[in-house]
């Protein structure tokens, strides 16, 4: 309502929009019934997020609402405008926060705050992602610097290499939820020490583990400065795991023993993995710990090897510190983020357990969620509100409240679909319209920017990390075939491309340099666009304007992939391998599946064939069947199953609520698994 176009502009920024709008428009917003009962609502709503004690969690636990939660990531994906987050990791993380806050689970985060943010993507004219570094604008972020008890910005000491490092907090509010982001550049620190948490993902293995030194034992003492006894700890992905050692090393000052530390750890610790590949898990060596912590064991009472077997892999023949296994031994409920993903870490971690199969190795699953307030476009959100009254809200929870978007009206979800199309086509444009004006100045780069995109055709959106897994590649297997596809005058078809590589993914850099040259070919026509920069933002962009969402992991390499639900909740169905969340979530009617392939075939040729033939004889044909308003209405029947399949089963308060009842209440109450630690 202040200013349509500078929202916009400012890429969805309050602050920054505050920040810039025309002072003007400000006093004649202040004169305007309708602005101040809007901004009356909005501040009342605020301050009931404040006070209120409803929530489902206090509801549910009286008994529990002052404890605390403490939730540990190395990334959190909160709004495009606090960069510090690469990928789904992050973004779960976030949404975990968000919910946590919806449902007043009395949690709190601890991460990292690179001020450098991830690398900002800039491909070169070659289609070579380089890696650009840029501080982000602090000021247009609700984060605040936090002081200890006696006003002092440096919360906690760490040492590392033999130094002193003080460390500092930011805060962020996610609603109730606050997040400590720790931060090293202090006046007092060595100049190298200051830039240890500058970037997310940057540098290599020393300065990796310097940053996890930082958030898993700075974390824990910056807590305790600022009077924080949390009673459940929750490391989130092996980056967090020194946490657990801290937290063991704390107990062993104040006169328990070693194996008594240990046994208390386990039982308030929670640890989700997040790999399902070994080359994933950060390892070091013994060598490198020592020199990065020094002898640590000494404060432990215990020899240096019983600190670190704590991190050693039985079946691996070397003797580094691995930091999922010393997250399992010290967490005694551990889960994965998918069904499938369950099986396959059962598998993959039965070494800990050689008495054990491993169907019976006590690592649990809780499948990815995402938040719905934040993931489904205001547009959706009006409609179903019209459709299912105001109050739905109020509803989520309730199946059967998704099961009624099976009966949303066809052609008012068509118009609304339509809407969230042509504004991806349009912001598509003016990116592309800023980059030509700014650098390319040649027209080429026009096309492979998506100006040549065309509205009425079946968009597919593909959007993720460039891993090379993940396959991108993969539709150009047979270009001839995929020119027949999108070329097609009566049923043309196109597809719009985003994603970073890792900065130190030479092979997935060298794949986006591929899909890159492809987005340039005339025989495409300028039907395959590459949009630079993939953030939270161009996500959403993406996820509610695209027709069909594309996903192409390479069983069983997806622990869960979360972006298709959030383009479900859109109501755009997906097309996937049948991995990840796709294996549980994919019920015939939401969408398609690209079936799995016999043992020893040559997969990326099967699942190339399958795609081909999917999009050919199965997703063309759907989308171009209309009716006489030129709606879809096969179409239309996969849109609504993937909006309820989403809602009822992939939602982040169904995640959380999972992770409520299944870890942190029993651990709370002090509950054991009952499982054995593990015995190798
Ligand atoms: C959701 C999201 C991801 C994760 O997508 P996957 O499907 O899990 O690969 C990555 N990046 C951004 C910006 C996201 O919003």
């Amino acid at each position: 309502m202040l200013d349509g176009a500078l929202w916009h502009l400012t890429r969805h920024n309050p602050i920054e929009l505050l920040r810039r709008v025309d002072l003007a428009r400000l006093a004649a917003c202040a004169q305007d019934p309708v602005f101040l009962e809007r901004y009356d609502a909005l501040i009342a709503w605020n301050g009931w997020v404040a006070d209120t004690h409803d929530t489902w969690f206090e509801t549910t636990y009286p008994d529990l609402a002052q404890r605390t939660i403490a939730y540990f990531c190395a990334e959190f994906g909160l709004h495009a405008s606090v960069p510090i987050y690469s990928g789904g990791l992050g973004v779960l993380a976030g949404d975990h926060c968000k919910t946590a806050s919806d449902l007043g689970v009395p949690l709190l985060g601890v991460g990292l705050f690179y001020i450098k943010g991830y690398s900002d993507q800039r491909l070169r004219l070659d289609g070579w992602q380089e890696d650009a570094e840029e501080r982000f604008d602090l000021a247009a972020t609700p984060l605040e610097p936090v002081r200890g008890p006696h006003g002092d910005p440096c919360l906690a000491t760490v040492r590392l290499s033999g130094r002193a490092v003080s460390i500092g907090a930011w805060r962020v509010m996610v609603g109730r939820v606050p997040i400590f982001l720790l931060d090293t550049d202090h006046e007092q620190n060595d100049p190298a020490d200051r830039q240890l948490c500058h970037r997310l993902y940057a540098g290599g293995p020393d300065l990796r583990l310097r940053q996890e030194w930082i958030l898993g034992v700075g974390g824990v003492r910056v807590l305790r400065t600022l009077g924080y006894d949390p009673a459940v700890w929750h490391a989130n992905e092996g980056h967090a795991a020194f946490m657990l050692v801290e937290r063991v090393r704390e107990l062993v000052a104040s006169g328990a023993s070693f194996a008594d530390a240990v046994r208390r750890v386990r039982a308030t610790s929670v640890f989700t993995t997040h790999t399902p590949v070994p080359a994933g898990h950060d390892t070091f060596s013994p060598e490198q710990v020592e020199q990065c912590t020094g002898p640590v064991w000494q404060e432990m009472g215990v020899r240096r090897e019983d600190v670190f077997r704590l991190g050693h892999h039985p079946a691996l023949d070397h003797d580094r510190f691995h930091m999922s296994v010393a997250a399992i031994r010290l967490s005694a409920r551990v889960n994965a983020v998918s069904r499938r993903h369950g099986e396959e870490s059962r598998r993959i971690w039965a070494p800990l357990w050689p008495d054990r199969e491993a169907a019976r190795v006590p690592i649990t699953d809780i499948t990815n969620g995402v938040h719905v307030a934040t993931w489904m476009a205001n547009r959706v959100v009006a409609l179903l509100e019209s459709h299912l009254g105001a109050d739905w809200w109020q509803h989520v929870d309730d199946p059967a409240v998704w099961a009624r978007m099976l009966k949303l009206d066809d052609f008012a979800l068509w118009a609304v679909h339509d809407e969230l199309k042509s504004h991806l086509m349009r912001s598509i444009r003016e990116q592309a319209r800023r980059r030509w004006a700014d650098q390319w100045k040649e027209a080429l780069h026009l096309v492979g920017a998506g100006t040549l995109l065309d509205h009425h055709a079946l968009t597919i959106g593909f959007g993720r990390r460039f891993a090379t897994y993940k396959r991108a590649d993969l539709i150009f297997r047979d270009p001839h075939r995929l020119q027949r596809l999108l070329v097609n005058p009566w049923r043309p078809v196109q597809i719009v491309f985003a994603g970073k590589a890792h900065p130190g993914d030479e092979p997935g850099k060298q794949v986006l340099q591929r899909v890159y040259a492809h987005t340039r070919e005339a025989r495409f026509e300028g039907r395959i666009a590459f949009i630079e920069d993939y953030d939270m933002h161009l996500g959403h962009n993406l996820v509610q304007g695209v027709d069909l969402w594309l996903n192409l992991p390479r069983p069983p390499l997806e622990a869960c992939g979360t972006s298709g639900m959030k383009a479900a909740l859109n109501g755009v169905p997906q097309l996937s391998t049948l991995d990840g969340w796709w294996a549980e979530g994919y019920d015939g009617s939401n969408g398609w599946a690209i079936p799995g392939v016999p043992e020893g075939a040559d997969a990326d040729a099967a699942d190339a064939e399958q795609l081909y033939r999917l999009l050919e004889d199965e997703v063309v044909p759907l989308f171009y069947t209309r009716d006489a308003r030129d709606v879809p209405l096969g179409w239309m029947e996969k849109m609504k199953h993937a909006l309820c399949v989403a809602g009822q089963r992939f939602s982040a308060r169904r995640m959380l609520r999972q992770y409520v009842t299944e870890h942190y209440v029993p651990a709370i109450r002090g509950q054991l698994p009952g499982d054995d630690p593990p015995t190798a």
